[in-house]
């Protein structure tokens, strides 16, 4: 049977790391402002952005709350963007994807300023990620790879197989596993026999987006395998990509869904923030 990694449990640790840095900067007279924005009232969007408004009260960061109705111009967003741009006391600027159809994503993620850019979507902050330099790294798989460092996995010269190749996860998971000098496979929908390739696997990190796709029979034995998959059952249970129950008993460690990756990304969203004044 695997060992579970506990995304609760080590995001937890990270904040409390990050609240101690918070009440040193305070003490140097420092604040950390984020702006987070939501246009319209999606229920799922409701949810995170009020987790990250939660987990910035717990470590001490402040935030400023930009509820934007569901037919606000595109002219008007970027406006309230750049109006955050150069607010001084702004330190962070988050805006909640998906947005209504009328707005081009990629201009609203390309105004918002690298330096506050802690979502880590910017073209440049994407560039730096790329070829090594410093940046804001995008939250999910930066938290990838603090859950396998921080259960005392190596990643060196191991075998990684991303499954998935979206530029929120797949891509710089592929990036970040590379950096920390893993062996790196990325995969997708195109990909011819994808189970021999996820067997050859030490590290396998799933996000496909499809429910329970990823059994036991994609899985070598003693692999590390990371979920990114978030779903909700008609039971209103929630589960990931990869078939739990199955590939508990051939994986050495898992991530469970939920409490495995999902924490993890709002704890690197409030790193990036601190990081973001330092
Ligand atoms: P996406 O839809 O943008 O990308 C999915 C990727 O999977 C694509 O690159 C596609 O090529 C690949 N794919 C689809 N079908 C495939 C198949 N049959 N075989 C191989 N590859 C296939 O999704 P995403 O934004 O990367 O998210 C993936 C999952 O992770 C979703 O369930 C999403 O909800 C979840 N997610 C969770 C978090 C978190 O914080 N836990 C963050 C982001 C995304």
């Amino acid at each position: 049977m695997a060992n579970i990694i506990d995304g609760k449990l080590i995001s937890t640790q990270i904040k409390d790391e990050l609240k101690e840095k918070v009440a040193n900067l305070k003490k140097e007279g420092k604040q950390i402002t984020l702006a987070v924005i939501q246009v319209g009232n999606d229920p799922a969007s409701t949810v995170y952005v009020g987790n990250k408004k939660k987990a910035c009260e717990y470590i001490g960061i402040n935030s400023l709350a930009y509820e934007l109705p569901e037919d606000i111009t595109e002219e008007s967003l970027l406006k309230t963007i750049e109006e955050l741009n150069n607010d001084d006391k702004v330190n962070g600027i988050l805006v909640q994807l998906p947005l209504p159809k009328h707005i081009d994503e990629d201009k609203v993620i390309k105004t918002i300023a690298p330096e506050k850019d802690v979502d880590g979507f910017h073209p440049s902050s994407v560039g730096a990620l790329l070829i090594g330099q410093e940046g804001f790294l995008p939250c999910t798989p930066a938290g990838i790879i603090q859950l396998i460092k921080r259960s005392g996995i190596s990643i060196e010269g191991k075998e990684c197989v991303v499954i998935g190749r979206s530029n929120i996860v797949g891509k710089p998971m592929g990036v970040l596993l590379l950096r920390e000098n893993g062996t790196v496979t990325i995969t997708h929908s195109k990909t011819k026999n994808l189970k021999k390739v996820c067997k050859r696997a030490d590290i396998l990190v799933v996000a496909i987006g499809k429910p329970k796709m990823i059994d036991a029979s994609y899985v070598k034995d003693g692999a590390v395998v990371i979920d990114v998959g978030i779903h909700r059952n008609a039971d209103n249970k929630l589960c990931g990509d990869v078939d739990f129950d199955s590939v508990e008993k051939v994986a050495s460690y898992i991530t469970p869904v939920p409490g495995g990756v999902g924490p993890m990304t709002i704890a690197m969203l409030m790193q990036n923030c601190v990081n973001s004044v330092r």
